[in-house]
């Protein structure tokens, strides 16, 4: 090569490599699942001790779930908390339920009060003293044409089909749903919702969630899955998940038998950090992938978790490691008991800014905002494209170079080539 254009590529190079290197410093604070097998592997040992199970136990979802902590003095044999924040989680337990699988606990930090598994996971006690007394900004209520469904799109739709989740997020946007039990949908309202979508033959994407999808048995999960695949017009059946997060045994291998029966299906799941991409949460992304299973993940943005450019970009990386494809960053709503959550919209924006270029488009999903009773997904962008003049527009790069790139009307291809 040219000795001149070697140079200019050289320069250019190190210019690009100085538009990450404050990531890669960042990058060193934030901790990451996958690089702490040995902590994970201490603490589930401790845990194991204190609730008296097994090795064998720990793998079996059926354990996690029986044995998720829900009273404050198991919790204060693992986590440290002062007596006063015992009682508080007491006081917030009596109007908003909690529950956390042995495996979620363990990702937690024990000495760190802003621990952001710890945030997700633990109630506070902003909780109660929360102004918004609005369980229901979308208006998901007005949008439940028949059965358990949520209709807000022309072509898909959403089948609830429990409450019941392995874990209650403190910003679960369905807080009104979770109540004091766990409760299937019944059988005949689950009926309901799948003859509503053999009559209406425009639905051609089903989107099966809740609560968690993976909260029913395979069963019944089975029953609801044979029978929309039945019907002609319903082209793919997507899940909706956590529990590849808070309990990923929940992907056993007969699972992964009795899902790929059914394809096209997808999941989509819901990492908010990398402390959560974890060993064994890898091991279910992959086991479902295996199998044929697409994953996508809807991340929420969340004061304190992820609200940071750095955070999210690594949460990315780590993703794609488990052949996850980042899908959505939502802005969470304002919801009761969960608006310490709240982040401005130019927390999102920002983040965004600081993917696009910097980072493989793979790595880069949508934000969006949910429009408030129900008018649906809205995404929103950082701005490129500045003004449209008469014969170009002015566009902004990812690096903030603004330039006129020429726009002409298109032409009809038929006087184009003869
Ligand atoms: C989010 C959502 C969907 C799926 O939307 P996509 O943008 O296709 O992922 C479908 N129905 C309802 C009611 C929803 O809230």
């Amino acid at each position: 090569m040219n000795n001149k254009k070697r140079q200019v590529s050289l320069q250019r190079a190190a210019e690009l490599k100085s538009r990450i290197d404050d990531y890669l410093e960042e990058r060193k604070n934030i901790p990451r699942g996958l690089e702490m097998a040995a902590v994970l592997e201490a603490r589930k040992k401790k845990i194991l001790q204190i609730l008296g199970g097994t090795e064998e136990d720990w793998k079996d979802y059926r354990w996690q779930l029986k044995n998720r902590i829900s009273d404050v003095e198991t919790l204060y044999k693992i986590i440290n908390l002062t007596e006063s924040e015992k009682k508080q989680i007491e006081e917030v337990a009596t109007k908003f339920r909690w529950a956390i699988s042995p495996y979620y606990l363990s990702l937690i930090n024990p000495e760190d009060k802003f621990d952001p598994i710890r945030l997700m996971a633990i109630p506070a006690y902003k909780e109660l003293e929360d102004e918004c007394n609005d369980f229901d900004p979308m208006g998901e209520e007005f949008t439940n044409p028949a059965g358990s469904i949520t209709r807000r799109y022309p072509d898909r739709l959403i089948i609830n089909v429990t409450n019941e989740c392995a874990m209650y997020c403190r910003h679960c946007q369905r807080r009104r749903n979770i109540g004091e039990e766990d409760i299937g949908t019944p059988r005949s309202v689950i009926q309901e919702s799948i003859d509503y979508i053999r009559e209406n033959e425009e639905i051609r994407d089903v989107l099966i969630t809740g609560g968690d999808a993976l909260c029913l048995t395979d069963e019944t999960l089975e029953w609801i899955l044979s029978q929309l695949k039945e019907i002609p017009h319903v082209e793919y059946i997507r899940l909706g998940s956590r529990t590849l997060v808070t309990m990923p045994q929940r992907v056993t291998d007969e699972f992964c038998q009795m899902i790929k029966k059914y394809h096209p299906i997808y999941i989509n799941t819901h990492f908010n950090h990398p402390a959560e991409i974890t060993p064994e949460s890898k091991e279910a992304c992959e086991k479902l992938v295996n199998v044929g299973v697409p994953l996508g993940n809807q991340a929420v943005l969340l004061n304190g978790v992820n609200n940071n450019k750095y955070v999210m970009r690594l949460l990315n990386h780590e993703l794609l490691k488990c052949r996850v494809r980042p899908y959505y960053i939502f802005h969470a709503k304002h919801v009761a008991g969960t608006t310490h959550f709240n982040t401005s919209i130019d927390d999102g924006l920002e983040i965004m800014e600081y993917l696009r270029g910097y980072t493989s488009g793979m790595a880069i999903p949508t934000f969006i905002v949910n429009a408030p009773k129900g008018l649906g997904k809205t995404p929103l962008f950082p701005n490129y494209l500045i003004s449209r003049g008469k014969d170009y527009v002015t566009i902004r790069t990812w690096e903030g170079e603004v330039i006129d790139y020429e726009n002409h009307q298109t032409k009809d291809i038929r006087e184009l080539i003869e």
